[in-house]
Protein backbone atom coordinates (compact mmCIF):
# COMPACT_ATOMS: atom_id res chain seq x y z
CA UNK A 1 0.00 0.00 0.00
CA UNK A 2 1.68 3.55 -0.88
CA UNK A 3 2.30 5.96 1.96
CA UNK A 4 0.26 7.86 3.56
CA UNK A 5 1.64 9.53 6.56
CA UNK A 6 4.64 12.11 6.17
CA UNK A 7 5.95 14.83 8.40
CA UNK A 8 5.10 17.44 5.43
CA UNK A 9 2.64 18.48 2.83
CA UNK A 10 2.66 20.79 -0.07
CA UNK A 11 -0.44 21.36 -1.52
CA UNK A 12 -0.17 21.96 -5.09
CA UNK A 13 2.73 21.97 -7.30
CA UNK A 14 2.85 25.19 -9.37
CA UNK A 15 6.24 27.17 -9.66
CA UNK A 16 6.18 27.63 -5.64
CA UNK A 17 4.75 24.46 -4.47
CA UNK A 18 7.60 22.20 -6.32
CA UNK A 19 10.48 24.80 -4.86
CA UNK A 20 8.78 24.30 -1.47
CA UNK A 21 8.71 20.50 -2.36
CA UNK A 22 12.74 20.89 -3.30
CA UNK A 23 13.64 23.16 -0.18
CA UNK A 24 11.78 20.68 2.36
CA UNK A 25 13.14 17.79 0.58
CA UNK A 26 16.93 18.99 0.77
CA UNK A 27 16.74 18.78 4.86
CA UNK A 28 14.43 16.26 5.49
CA UNK A 29 14.06 13.71 2.29
CA UNK A 30 11.33 11.02 2.13
CA UNK A 31 9.31 13.40 5.06
CA UNK A 32 7.71 15.47 2.23
CA UNK A 33 4.67 14.77 -0.21
CA UNK A 34 3.86 17.13 -2.64
CA UNK A 35 -0.16 16.60 -3.85
CA UNK A 36 -1.24 18.05 -7.63
CA UNK A 37 -4.24 18.28 -8.64
CA UNK A 38 -3.69 17.93 -12.14
CA UNK A 39 -0.64 17.01 -14.01
CA UNK A 40 2.67 17.86 -13.38
CA UNK A 41 3.61 21.05 -15.99
CA UNK A 42 0.12 21.23 -16.72
CA UNK A 43 -0.95 24.81 -18.30
CA UNK A 44 -3.87 25.78 -15.99
CA UNK A 45 -2.20 27.84 -13.49
CA UNK A 46 0.01 30.42 -13.25
CA UNK A 47 3.58 29.07 -13.63
CA UNK A 48 4.14 27.71 -17.32
CA UNK A 49 5.56 29.01 -20.35
CA UNK A 50 9.65 29.26 -21.12
CA UNK A 51 10.24 32.59 -19.84
CA UNK A 52 9.52 35.11 -16.57
CA UNK A 53 11.37 38.09 -15.86
CA UNK A 54 13.87 38.22 -13.14
CA UNK A 55 15.02 41.46 -11.57
CA UNK A 56 16.45 43.27 -8.76
CA UNK A 57 14.48 46.25 -9.96
CA UNK A 58 11.62 46.97 -7.52
CA UNK A 59 9.73 49.49 -5.99
CA UNK A 60 10.78 48.95 -2.54
CA UNK A 61 13.46 48.02 -0.30
CA UNK A 62 12.13 45.14 0.89
CA UNK A 63 11.12 43.29 -2.60
CA UNK A 64 15.05 44.45 -3.74
CA UNK A 65 16.53 42.61 -0.84
CA UNK A 66 13.53 39.25 -1.34
CA UNK A 67 14.81 39.72 -5.21
CA UNK A 68 18.46 39.78 -3.56
CA UNK A 69 17.60 35.87 -1.97
CA UNK A 70 16.00 35.11 -5.62
CA UNK A 71 19.26 35.28 -7.64
CA UNK A 72 20.77 33.35 -4.34
CA UNK A 73 18.41 30.46 -4.24
CA UNK A 74 18.35 30.02 -8.16
CA UNK A 75 22.21 29.84 -8.35
CA UNK A 76 21.90 26.97 -5.49
CA UNK A 77 19.30 25.27 -7.46
CA UNK A 78 21.13 25.38 -10.44
CA UNK A 79 24.18 23.99 -8.96
CA UNK A 80 22.26 21.44 -7.28
CA UNK A 81 20.43 20.23 -10.87
CA UNK A 82 23.06 21.09 -12.68
CA UNK A 83 21.55 23.14 -15.35
CA UNK A 84 20.97 26.82 -16.30
CA UNK A 85 17.71 28.24 -15.17
CA UNK A 86 18.45 32.22 -15.08
CA UNK A 87 19.33 33.53 -18.26
CA UNK A 88 20.92 37.57 -17.93
CA UNK A 89 20.14 39.75 -20.41
CA UNK A 90 19.82 43.21 -18.77
CA UNK A 91 16.94 45.14 -18.21
CA UNK A 92 14.96 48.03 -19.25
CA UNK A 93 12.24 49.93 -17.09
CA UNK A 94 10.67 52.82 -19.41
CA UNK A 95 7.91 55.18 -19.53
CA UNK A 96 6.57 58.75 -19.15
CA UNK A 97 8.66 61.00 -17.19
CA UNK A 98 4.73 61.99 -15.39
CA UNK A 99 3.49 57.67 -15.01
CA UNK A 100 1.13 55.64 -13.42
CA UNK A 101 4.40 53.63 -11.83
CA UNK A 102 7.05 56.17 -11.33
CA UNK A 103 10.69 55.19 -11.59
CA UNK A 104 11.66 57.32 -9.02
CA UNK A 105 10.47 54.75 -6.59
CA UNK A 106 11.99 52.20 -8.09
CA UNK A 107 15.74 54.14 -8.23
CA UNK A 108 14.94 55.24 -4.35
CA UNK A 109 14.59 51.55 -3.45
CA UNK A 110 17.51 50.40 -5.32
CA UNK A 111 19.72 52.86 -4.01
CA UNK A 112 19.06 52.28 -0.75
CA UNK A 113 19.96 48.40 -1.59
CA UNK A 114 23.29 49.47 -2.93
CA UNK A 115 22.06 48.20 -6.19
CA UNK A 116 23.39 49.68 -9.47
CA UNK A 117 21.48 50.86 -11.97
CA UNK A 118 21.29 53.63 -14.95
CA UNK A 119 19.18 56.32 -15.48
CA UNK A 120 18.84 57.08 -19.04
CA UNK A 121 16.83 59.24 -21.41
CA UNK A 122 15.10 58.42 -24.61
CA UNK A 123 18.04 58.97 -26.81
CA UNK A 124 20.72 57.24 -24.51
CA UNK A 125 17.96 53.92 -24.95
CA UNK A 126 17.46 55.04 -29.17
CA UNK A 127 20.78 54.78 -29.36
CA UNK A 128 21.64 51.57 -27.44
CA UNK A 129 18.26 49.55 -28.42
CA UNK A 130 17.14 51.47 -32.19
CA UNK A 131 13.98 48.56 -31.54
CA UNK A 132 12.86 51.39 -29.37
CA UNK A 133 10.84 54.46 -30.82
CA UNK A 134 10.72 57.07 -28.10
CA UNK A 135 10.71 60.55 -27.48
CA UNK A 136 12.30 62.78 -25.40
CA UNK A 137 9.29 62.63 -22.77
CA UNK A 138 10.49 58.89 -22.33
CA UNK A 139 13.05 57.88 -19.38
CA UNK A 140 14.11 54.83 -18.54
CA UNK A 141 16.30 52.58 -15.96
CA UNK A 142 18.30 49.63 -16.80
CA UNK A 143 19.74 47.17 -14.46
CA UNK A 144 22.49 44.91 -15.93
CA UNK A 145 21.51 42.02 -13.71
CA UNK A 146 17.23 42.09 -14.65
CA UNK A 147 16.77 38.77 -17.15
CA UNK A 148 14.82 35.23 -17.88
CA UNK A 149 13.97 33.16 -15.53
CA UNK A 150 13.33 29.89 -17.37
CA UNK A 151 9.43 29.14 -16.09
CA UNK A 152 9.21 25.15 -17.51
CA UNK A 153 12.44 24.19 -17.39
CA UNK A 154 13.29 25.95 -13.41
CA UNK A 155 9.70 24.13 -12.51
CA UNK A 156 10.64 20.73 -13.67
CA UNK A 157 14.29 21.43 -11.57
CA UNK A 158 12.58 21.76 -8.89
CA UNK A 159 10.61 18.75 -8.69
CA UNK A 160 13.23 16.61 -10.54
CA UNK A 161 15.41 17.26 -7.59
CA UNK A 162 12.97 16.63 -4.95
CA UNK A 163 12.59 13.69 -6.29
CA UNK A 164 15.89 13.16 -6.31
CA UNK A 165 16.11 14.25 -2.75
CA UNK A 166 13.48 11.84 -1.39
CA UNK A 167 10.13 13.68 -1.71
CA UNK A 168 7.36 11.65 -3.41
CA UNK A 169 5.43 14.20 -5.82
CA UNK A 170 1.59 12.81 -6.64
CA UNK A 171 0.09 14.33 -9.58
CA UNK A 172 -3.94 13.91 -9.86
CA UNK A 173 -4.03 13.82 -6.47
CA UNK A 174 -6.19 17.05 -6.17
CA UNK A 175 -7.05 17.95 -2.26
CA UNK A 176 -10.91 18.15 -1.09
CA UNK A 177 -11.05 18.24 1.88
CA UNK A 178 -8.37 19.28 5.45
CA UNK A 179 -8.94 18.77 8.84
CA UNK A 180 -7.11 19.76 12.32
CA UNK A 181 -6.93 16.41 14.48
CA UNK A 182 -5.01 16.54 17.60
CA UNK A 183 -2.98 19.37 16.26
CA UNK A 184 -1.69 17.34 13.19
CA UNK A 185 -3.65 17.48 9.43
CA UNK A 186 -5.83 14.80 8.11
CA UNK A 187 -5.45 15.95 4.01
CA UNK A 188 -7.92 14.05 1.81
CA UNK A 189 -6.83 13.93 -1.99
CA UNK A 190 -9.18 11.58 -3.92
CA UNK A 191 -10.01 8.94 -1.85
CA UNK A 192 -6.76 8.46 -0.15
CA UNK A 193 -6.61 10.48 3.62
CA UNK A 194 -3.02 10.97 4.35
CA UNK A 195 -2.20 13.11 7.53
CA UNK A 196 1.12 15.62 8.30
CA UNK A 197 2.58 17.54 11.02
CA UNK A 198 3.10 20.22 8.97
CA UNK A 199 1.57 21.97 5.61
CA UNK A 200 2.29 24.39 2.47
CA UNK A 201 -0.18 25.76 1.00
CA UNK A 202 0.68 27.15 -2.36
CA UNK A 203 -2.59 26.68 -4.14
CA UNK A 204 -2.34 29.48 -7.04
CA UNK A 205 -5.43 30.55 -7.90
CA UNK A 206 -7.17 27.96 -5.68
CA UNK A 207 -5.85 29.17 -2.83
CA UNK A 208 -9.63 30.22 -1.53
CA UNK A 209 -10.58 26.90 -2.00
CA UNK A 210 -7.76 25.60 0.38
CA UNK A 211 -8.29 28.22 2.92
CA UNK A 212 -12.01 27.66 3.61
CA UNK A 213 -10.81 24.49 5.16
CA UNK A 214 -9.51 26.96 7.99
CA UNK A 215 -12.93 29.56 7.91
CA UNK A 216 -10.84 31.74 5.88
CA UNK A 217 -11.75 33.49 2.56
CA UNK A 218 -9.47 36.77 1.18
CA UNK A 219 -10.08 39.58 -0.98
CA UNK A 220 -8.36 37.80 -4.17
CA UNK A 221 -8.84 38.45 -7.38
CA UNK A 222 -8.05 35.56 -10.63
CA UNK A 223 -7.63 36.87 -13.88
CA UNK A 224 -6.94 35.39 -17.36
CA UNK A 225 -3.74 36.83 -18.71
CA UNK A 226 -2.04 36.41 -21.64
CA UNK A 227 1.56 36.60 -23.48
CA UNK A 228 1.84 36.78 -27.57
CA UNK A 229 5.06 35.81 -29.20
CA UNK A 230 6.03 37.06 -32.63
CA UNK A 231 7.63 36.34 -35.65
CA UNK A 232 9.52 39.61 -36.34
CA UNK A 233 10.71 39.83 -39.75
CA UNK A 234 14.07 40.72 -38.35
CA UNK A 235 14.24 38.38 -35.14
CA UNK A 236 18.14 38.64 -34.84
CA UNK A 237 17.64 42.15 -32.85
CA UNK A 238 15.54 40.77 -30.27
CA UNK A 239 18.00 38.04 -29.19
CA UNK A 240 19.22 38.42 -25.61
CA UNK A 241 22.44 40.24 -25.89
CA UNK A 242 21.05 42.31 -28.38
CA UNK A 243 17.42 43.15 -26.71
CA UNK A 244 16.37 43.59 -22.89
CA UNK A 245 14.07 42.40 -20.95
CA UNK A 246 11.44 45.24 -20.57
CA UNK A 247 8.53 46.76 -18.51
CA UNK A 248 6.59 49.95 -19.65
CA UNK A 249 5.83 51.61 -16.51
CA UNK A 250 2.52 53.40 -16.70
CA UNK A 251 -0.93 52.52 -16.68
CA UNK A 252 -1.58 50.40 -18.75
CA UNK A 253 1.48 48.40 -18.73
CA UNK A 254 3.22 46.57 -21.19
CA UNK A 255 6.71 44.10 -21.06
CA UNK A 256 8.14 41.71 -23.29
CA UNK A 257 11.61 39.49 -23.33
CA UNK A 258 14.14 38.90 -26.43
CA UNK A 259 13.96 35.64 -28.12
CA UNK A 260 13.73 32.87 -25.75
CA UNK A 261 11.92 29.11 -26.17
CA UNK A 262 10.36 30.39 -29.57
CA UNK A 263 11.76 31.95 -32.57
CA UNK A 264 10.31 35.21 -31.96
CA UNK A 265 10.43 37.73 -29.12
CA UNK A 266 7.24 37.91 -26.45
CA UNK A 267 5.11 40.66 -25.00
CA UNK A 268 2.07 41.38 -22.98
CA UNK A 269 0.13 43.60 -21.27
CA UNK A 270 0.46 43.35 -17.28
CA UNK A 271 -3.08 43.20 -15.42
CA UNK A 272 -4.68 43.38 -18.50
CA UNK A 273 -7.23 40.30 -18.01
CA UNK A 274 -10.35 39.87 -16.74
CA UNK A 275 -11.83 38.07 -13.61
CA UNK A 276 -12.32 34.54 -14.22
CA UNK A 277 -13.15 31.22 -12.50
CA UNK A 278 -10.01 29.18 -12.62
CA UNK A 279 -12.19 26.30 -13.25
CA UNK A 280 -14.73 27.59 -15.71
CA UNK A 281 -12.33 29.66 -17.61
CA UNK A 282 -11.50 29.35 -21.08
CA UNK A 283 -7.98 29.43 -22.89
CA UNK A 284 -8.93 32.01 -25.45
CA UNK A 285 -7.01 34.59 -26.00
CA UNK A 286 -8.85 37.97 -25.71
CA UNK A 287 -8.72 40.10 -29.18
CA UNK A 288 -9.37 43.19 -27.47
CA UNK A 289 -5.89 42.35 -25.14
CA UNK A 290 -4.36 41.29 -28.28
CA UNK A 291 -5.52 44.98 -29.97
CA UNK A 292 -3.85 46.49 -26.43
CA UNK A 293 -0.97 45.88 -26.52
CA UNK A 294 -0.27 45.66 -30.89
CA UNK A 295 -1.39 49.23 -30.52
CA UNK A 296 1.43 50.04 -27.76
CA UNK A 297 4.34 48.14 -30.16
CA UNK A 298 3.25 49.85 -33.20
CA UNK A 299 3.98 52.95 -31.40
CA UNK A 300 6.69 52.39 -29.58
CA UNK A 301 8.75 49.60 -30.70
CA UNK A 302 7.45 48.31 -34.14
CA UNK A 303 9.86 46.09 -35.37
CA UNK A 304 8.52 43.59 -32.87
CA UNK A 305 5.35 43.44 -35.01
CA UNK A 306 5.12 40.38 -37.40
CA UNK A 307 2.49 37.67 -37.63
CA UNK A 308 1.66 35.87 -34.05
CA UNK A 309 3.34 32.84 -33.17
CA UNK A 310 0.47 32.09 -30.75
CA UNK A 311 -1.27 34.28 -27.53
CA UNK A 312 -1.05 31.86 -24.85
CA UNK A 313 -3.53 32.22 -22.09
CA UNK A 314 -2.32 32.04 -18.13
CA UNK A 315 -3.77 33.16 -14.82
CA UNK A 316 -2.88 35.84 -11.85
CA UNK A 317 -3.67 35.12 -8.55
CA UNK A 318 -4.07 39.44 -7.49
CA UNK A 319 -4.00 40.47 -3.69
CA UNK A 320 -5.86 43.85 -3.78
CA UNK A 321 -2.32 45.89 -3.13
CA UNK A 322 -0.87 43.24 -5.51
CA UNK A 323 2.28 41.91 -2.99
CA UNK A 324 2.85 38.89 -1.64
CA UNK A 325 1.66 36.54 0.95
CA UNK A 326 3.63 34.65 2.76
CA UNK A 327 3.02 33.48 6.20
CA UNK A 328 1.60 31.22 9.08
CA UNK A 329 -2.25 30.99 9.26
CA UNK A 330 -3.56 32.19 12.56
CA UNK A 331 -3.70 29.43 15.28
CA UNK A 332 -2.12 26.57 13.27
CA UNK A 333 1.52 28.13 13.31
CA UNK A 334 2.45 24.40 11.24
CA UNK A 335 0.19 25.39 8.27
CA UNK A 336 2.15 28.16 5.65
CA UNK A 337 0.49 29.92 3.08
CA UNK A 338 2.04 31.52 -0.48
CA UNK A 339 0.05 33.78 -2.88
CA UNK A 340 2.46 35.19 -5.86
CA UNK A 341 -0.33 38.27 -6.30
CA UNK A 342 0.94 37.76 -10.30
CA UNK A 343 4.89 38.35 -9.96
CA UNK A 344 6.28 35.87 -7.95
CA UNK A 345 7.82 33.38 -10.59
CA UNK A 346 11.28 34.96 -9.99
CA UNK A 347 11.02 34.62 -6.64
CA UNK A 348 9.25 31.64 -6.49
CA UNK A 349 12.64 29.43 -5.57
CA UNK A 350 13.17 31.63 -2.67
CA UNK A 351 9.35 31.56 -1.73
CA UNK A 352 9.72 27.85 -1.33
CA UNK A 353 12.50 28.05 0.70
CA UNK A 354 11.26 31.13 2.95
CA UNK A 355 8.08 28.67 3.50
CA UNK A 356 10.32 25.45 3.98
CA UNK A 357 12.31 27.37 7.07
CA UNK A 358 8.50 29.03 8.55
CA UNK A 359 7.05 25.49 8.22
CA UNK A 360 9.97 24.21 9.77
CA UNK A 361 11.49 26.19 12.01
CA UNK A 362 9.11 29.04 12.77
CA UNK A 363 11.22 31.74 11.46
CA UNK A 364 13.11 32.59 8.60
CA UNK A 365 16.00 35.21 8.31
CA UNK A 366 14.29 36.56 4.83
CA UNK A 367 12.62 40.21 5.39
CA UNK A 368 8.97 38.96 4.64
CA UNK A 369 7.01 41.55 7.26
CA UNK A 370 5.54 43.36 4.31
CA UNK A 371 3.94 39.96 3.29
CA UNK A 372 1.60 38.74 6.84
CA UNK A 373 -1.92 36.60 5.50
CA UNK A 374 -2.68 39.58 8.66
CA UNK A 375 -3.09 42.83 7.16
CA UNK A 376 -5.68 44.99 7.22
CA UNK A 377 -6.41 44.96 3.66
CA UNK A 378 -6.90 41.14 3.43
CA UNK A 379 -9.58 41.41 6.19
CA UNK A 380 -11.78 43.95 4.06
CA UNK A 381 -14.77 42.74 1.87
CA UNK A 382 -14.03 45.36 -1.17
CA UNK A 383 -10.58 46.63 -0.93
CA UNK A 384 -9.45 49.46 -3.29
CA UNK A 385 -7.28 47.35 -5.82
CA UNK A 386 -3.64 48.70 -6.90
CA UNK A 387 -1.86 46.72 -9.41
CA UNK A 388 0.20 49.06 -11.04
CA UNK A 389 3.41 49.18 -8.44
C1 LIG B 1 1.10 35.64 -18.25
C2 LIG B 1 1.87 35.70 -16.98
C3 LIG B 1 3.09 36.37 -16.96
C4 LIG B 1 3.83 36.46 -15.79
N1 LIG B 1 5.03 37.10 -15.82
C5 LIG B 1 5.81 37.08 -14.72
C6 LIG B 1 7.12 37.61 -14.78
O1 LIG B 1 7.56 38.09 -15.83
N2 LIG B 1 7.89 37.56 -13.67
C7 LIG B 1 7.43 37.01 -12.50
O2 LIG B 1 8.19 37.00 -11.52
N3 LIG B 1 6.18 36.50 -12.41
C8 LIG B 1 5.38 36.51 -13.48
N4 LIG B 1 4.12 35.98 -13.43
C9 LIG B 1 3.57 35.54 -12.14
C10 LIG B 1 4.06 34.18 -11.72
O3 LIG B 1 4.11 33.32 -12.84
C11 LIG B 1 3.17 33.63 -10.61
O4 LIG B 1 3.13 34.58 -9.54
C12 LIG B 1 3.67 32.31 -10.08
O5 LIG B 1 3.89 31.41 -11.13
C13 LIG B 1 2.65 31.74 -9.09
O6 LIG B 1 2.95 30.38 -8.81
P1 LIG B 1 2.01 29.52 -7.88
O7 LIG B 1 2.76 28.29 -7.55
O8 LIG B 1 1.49 30.37 -6.77
O9 LIG B 1 0.72 29.20 -8.75
P2 LIG B 1 0.41 27.94 -9.79
O10 LIG B 1 1.56 27.80 -10.68
O11 LIG B 1 -0.90 28.18 -10.33
O12 LIG B 1 0.42 26.71 -8.81
C14 LIG B 1 -0.64 26.38 -7.97
C15 LIG B 1 -0.82 24.88 -8.10
O13 LIG B 1 -1.63 24.38 -7.07
C16 LIG B 1 -2.43 23.35 -7.62
N5 LIG B 1 -3.58 23.18 -6.72
C17 LIG B 1 -4.47 24.13 -6.38
N6 LIG B 1 -5.40 23.62 -5.54
C18 LIG B 1 -5.07 22.33 -5.35
C19 LIG B 1 -5.65 21.28 -4.59
N7 LIG B 1 -6.77 21.46 -3.86
N8 LIG B 1 -5.06 20.06 -4.61
C20 LIG B 1 -3.92 19.86 -5.32
N9 LIG B 1 -3.36 20.82 -6.09
C21 LIG B 1 -3.91 22.04 -6.09
C22 LIG B 1 -2.78 23.89 -8.99
O14 LIG B 1 -3.25 22.90 -9.86
C23 LIG B 1 -1.46 24.49 -9.41
O15 LIG B 1 -0.65 23.55 -10.08
C24 LIG B 1 3.35 35.86 -14.59
C25 LIG B 1 2.13 35.17 -14.61
C26 LIG B 1 1.41 35.08 -15.80
C27 LIG B 1 0.11 34.34 -15.78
Amino acid sequence: MARTDFEYIVLGLGGIGSAAAYWLSRRFKDAVLGLEQFELGHVRGESQDHSRIIRLSYHRPDYVEFAKLAYRAWAQVEEDAGEQLVLVTGGLDLGPRKSAIPLEGYMDAMQACDVSFEHLDAATIMRRWPQFRIDDTIHGVYQERSGIAMAARANAAHQRMARQHGATLRERSGVTDIRTVEGEFEVLAGETPYRCRKLVIAAGPWTNEALAHFGMHLPLEVTKEQVTYFASSDVDVFAPGRFPVWIWMDDPSFYGMPVFGERGPKAAQDAGGKPVDPDTRSFEPDEDNLARLTAFLERYIPSMLGPAIYTKTCLYTLTPDRDFVIDSIAGHPNAVVAIGAGHAFKFSSVIGKTLAELVADGKTEAGISGFGLRRPILREANPQKTYMV
